[in-house]
């Protein structure tokens, strides 16, 4: 058995259980992870026979492992534990949404505009938008909330690994995690979860199985927590301050109105690499 049948065979059963676009990178990146090995080593050594010892044997084992859970729809990411995200590696779990590449526009945004300043994240799940602003940006302060513990242990650990003592972490229900100071922040930024309750159950097995639903499900049209950080948000932004939202593709505009009624005013909106509306931006 070589490297690269083992791929082969690999790539076949994804492809078998459904995953089409993906099975090739998938199951190479499952067998770089069961042999520990780089790209680089694997493109050297696909032709060789494998070596007849204990530890092929138990990368062999992984691998299977690893394909079987893929072949049942498990996320790549929660398989190897692992995603990248701007440029940085976070710790991913089943408790917190697998970062998307359409966040880092949301990042991208506030990294353009903000410098200096102190900063809130809500949802913050992962961590991945408030550890990346950490480590790429200049903030003055970032503390970060969640509604989930389990999520905040694992964005816990994603700021320990990236910008260790930079940021402060409340659990609870949006602003309600936050001790009573009166801080107000300059920059206020959110990935809620934003998907209409009923489109859930159409979504990839990935994403509607596997994905926690605290961190998807937006309620009945979707909205529900953008009307919430809309209205509570007032004793909490500063006077000159902003609120960076990511959106749903079709959310631009309902955001926009919500935020008109509550006194923002939109400064702009922005698309994702797929060319959908992606990001909000407000102000008072
Ligand atoms: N973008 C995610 C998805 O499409 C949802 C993210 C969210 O609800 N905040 O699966």
């Amino acid at each position: 058995m070589t490297l690269l049948e083992l791929y082969t065979e690999g790539r076949d059963r994804l492809e078998a259980a459904g995953i089409l676009t993906d099975a090739a990178i998938d199951a190479r990146e499952l067998l770089l992870a069961a042999f520990s090995m780089s790209m680089t080593q694997y493109l050297l050594n696909r032709d060789r026979e494998l070596p007849d010892d204990q530890a092929s044997q138990t990368a062999w084992e992984r691998y299977q492992d690893m394909i079987g859970q893929r072949s049942r729809r498990i996320p790549l990411q929660q398989i190897l534990g692992k995603a990248e995200f701007m440029g940085l590696e976070f710790e991913i779990d089943n408790q917190v949404l697998v970062p998307r590449q359409d966040t880092e526009t949301l990042v991208e945004q506030v990294l353009a505009d903000c410098h200096g300043l102190s900063m809130l994240d809500l949802c913050t799940g992962s961590g991945c938008i408030a550890v990346s602003l950490a480590v790429h940006g200049d903030f003055a302060k970032i503390t970060a909330t969640d509604l989930s513990d389990g999520a905040l242990q694992v964005a816990k650990r994603n700021a320990e690994r990236h910008a260790p003592g930079r940021l402060v972490f409340y659990q609870g229900d949006l602003f309600d995690a936050l001790p009573e100071s009166g801080e107000k922040y300059d920059v206020i930024t959110a990935n809620p979860p934003y998907i209409p309750t009923d489109v859930i159950g159409g979504l990839e097995p990935e994403v509607k199985i596997y994905e926690p639903r605290l961190a998807l499900d937006g309620h009945e049209d979707g909205l529900y927590f953008y009307r919430r950080i809309l209205s509570e948000a007032g004793d909490y932004l500063a006077p000159d301050g902003r609120i960076y939202f990511e959106i749903g593709y079709d959310q631009a505009e309902p955001v926009t109105a919500i935020a008109k009624a509550e006194g923002y005013r939109t400064v702009r909106t922005c698309r994702d690499l797929a060319g959908n509306d992606r990001v909000v931006i407000l102000e008072r």
